[in-house]
């Protein structure tokens, strides 16, 4: 990428990561915000969005040939905060081959059953590939926290619920994420930031387009009422896990637009950051190259 344009987005997603979580507050964030570009910005953005994503193929490809790196990309958000579409678009160049999407529902018995990690630890991305989370072991301290009647029906032995629990997970999290960096996997986590009266618009589209009706659930409503549990419960597992190593980025989510282009940001600046190369091959490797040439040039008949 031209050193010019990488600047730019490096200069334009710095205000949204957060990687000293003592300091943030989530106030310091307007989901309204486009970073001061107008929205006379929005198509220069598109045009940006489509370099970058054609850059990120290319990176991609040489994450898949060194295969060394994992890379973990978690998203987290309110409802409607357009997870599913900015996963889409950031990630419409990229080979299908080397990139996986998971996404976090409700867990199933056979999950309950298990650790809170266990479910997340396996849809982990091999060397080489990019993992994307939608939704994560964040609802742990997210969703769990507001329903405290979730953790419950954990089945946990009782006297490991104290009220401890929450920041013993918070610690459970830091550490298994400093695990997964120091055995390669690269993370980055993304809080997409809305507000409650785009959320409100964005459900009551859904109601009135037919065509989106099935994104509708009455549940999300229900949950829309917990708002304010909800928004300490994102500000404090923020202060408590934004690492220099697994950041997380909180991205202003009223614009689709801007979003999506701070996420893309985000991800060129850490594929950069991990100085991706083709590998090169040792001489006698190389050599043994040229001796299977050889086999393969057709022979030149002799015509005489
Ligand atoms: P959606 O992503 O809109 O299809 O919804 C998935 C639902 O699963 C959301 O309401 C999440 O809060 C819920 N969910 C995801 N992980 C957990 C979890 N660990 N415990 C309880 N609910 C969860
Ligand atoms: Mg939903």
């Amino acid at each position: 990428m031209e050193t010019k344009t990488l600047k730019r987005l490096t200069r334009l997603i710095a205000p949204y990561r957060i990687d000293d979580g003592k300091k943030f507050k989530l106030k310091h964030v307007d989901p309204g915000d486009t970073g001061g570009l107008g929205s006379e910005y929005k198509d220069e953005a598109s045009e940006w969005l489509q370099q970058t994503i054609g850059w990120l193929a290319e990176e991609q490809e040489k994450l898949f040939a060194q295969d060394k790196w994992a890379v973990l990309l978690i998203f987290q958000a309110m409802d409607a905060a357009g997870k599913d579409s900015t996963i889409k678009h950031v990630m419409s160049g990229i080979n299908p081959q080397g990139c996986e999407v998971t996404s976090f529902k409700v867990p199933t018995s056979n999950e309950i059953d298990h650790d809170f990690l266990w479910r997340t630890n396996r849809r982990l991305p091999e060397r080489g590939r990019i993992g994307i989370f939608n939704r994560s072991y964040y609802e742990e301290v997210l969703v769990v926290r507001v329903h405290p009647d979730i953790l419950v029906r954990q089945k946990l032995p009782r006297g490991l619920i104290t009220k401890k629990i929450w920041k013993e997970r918070y610690e459970d999290i830091s550490a298994y994420e400093r695990y997964l960096t120091r055995n390669g996997v690269a993370i980055r986590k993304f809080f997409l930031h809305v507000s409650q009266e785009e959320q409100r618009r964005r459900f009551l589209e859904r109601i009135d387009d037919q065509e989106k009706n099935w994104k509708f659930s009455a549940q999300d409503v229900r949950e829309r009422e917990h708002w304010d549990d909800y928004m300490r419960a994102f500000e404090d597992a923020i202060r408590a896990t934004a690492t220099p190593h697994a950041p997380w980025f909180v991205v202003p989510a009223d614009n689709k637009w801007f979003t999506r282009i701070v996420v893309a940001g985000a991800i060129v600046e850490l594929m950069e950051g991990l100085g991706l190369r083709y590998p090169v091959l040792a001489d006698e490797q190389r050599a043994e190259l040229l001796t299977m040439r050889q086999r393969l040039v057709p022979r030149k008949r002799n015509r005489s």
